[in-house]
């Protein structure tokens, strides 16, 4: 039986019941985080918990725990968990309140954490890379919503994966509405040209993920140039490799671009950041 940790109980999965005048349910009024863990411990927990508190801190929604009450949570889960990986979605709502946006009376928060499987691709298109579709549909610009907060709207990037399903691609590309690539619907997106590993800046519209921090500081400390600068679609034809990450994800090579194909997929700079990145998952999780 599935266990759940919803308002500082671990219940079973059927037993956890939340109102239907939540206003994450009607508006898509919170945050949360996806939060992967490797040999019974969470990867990356602080930052996990410390964008958590941030996203919250922006939308202006007070969380009723600690930090430290989610991790004790967040471990509970793992060790009662019957696999040693799985995936953990931490989720924090307005909480419940009268129809109407106004926040003001939702009086508390309601917090939820799941934990499961994330099975995102086939193992053989991790070998072979993805084809993407670049949406039709742009990113909400900074100025409406701010990207850096991981919030429950997810509408656009739903849309566009749903137009991407519709042409056959394994993942949408969004750009940002001044044109500029900004991330696909759940991942960050690399390239590497002239030997150099690019990424668009946050203030291109991605989510400042994660996965992304975690392999620029890993081809910092080795020796791989990196740069983060604006990408056009013209810049994604022209790569000579291209990958997504995060957390869900980890790191999939993409090996077309609207049916154009991208150099090498995968390409030997994506292989050796994926190494790079197993070895570092280890190191931490041990
Ligand atoms: N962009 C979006 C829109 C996402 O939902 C995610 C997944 N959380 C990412 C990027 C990757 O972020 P992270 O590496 O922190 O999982």
């Amino acid at each position: 039986m599935k266990q759940v940790w919803l308002n500082g109980r671990i219940v079973p999965e059927e037993e956890a019941k939340v109102s239907l005048f939540d206003h994450g349910l009607l508006y898509g009024d919170g945050v949360f985080e996806g939060i992967r863990f490797y040999n019974n411990k969470a990867f990356q927990l602080d930052a996990h918990l410390e964008r958590l508190e941030q996203s919250a801190k922006a939308i202006g929604l007070t969380i009723p725990y600690s930090v430290q009450a989610f991790k004790t949570a967040v471990d509970s889960l793992i060790q009662n968990y019957p696999e040693s990986q799985g995936y953990l979605r931490l989720v924090v709502t307005r909480g419940v309140g009268p129809l109407g946006l106004d926040p003001t009376h939702c009086k508390r928060a309601n917090c939820f954490i799941l934990v499961d499987q994330l099975n995102m691709l086939d193992k053989t298109l991790r070998e072979t890379g993805v084809r993407l579709a670049i949406s039709s549909v742009r990113k909400i610009p900074n100025e409406c919503l701010d990207a850096r907060v991981k919030s429950l709207n997810y509408l656009n990037l739903i849309l566009a994966k749903m137009e991407a399903n519709s042409v056959g691609a394994h993942e949408a590309i969004l750009l940002n509405t001044s044109g500029f690539v900004a991330e696909g619907s759940s991942e960050n997106i690399f390239i590497v040209n002239n030997g150099v590993l690019q990424t668009p800046p946050i203030q291109d519209g991605a989510l400042d993920g994660i996965t992304r921090r975690l392999i620029l500081q890993l081809a910092n400390r080795n020796n791989i140039a990196v740069s983060e600068r604006s990408l056009t679609p013209y810049d994604l034809y022209n790569a000579q490799e291209c990958f997504l990450c995060g957390t869900g994800a980890e790191l999939i090579p993409v090996a077309t671009v609207n049916g154009r194909r991208v150099g090498n997929s995968p390409g030997d700079l994506y292989k050796r950041i994926e190494a790079l990145y197993q070895d570092l998952i280890v190191e931490q999780t041990d």
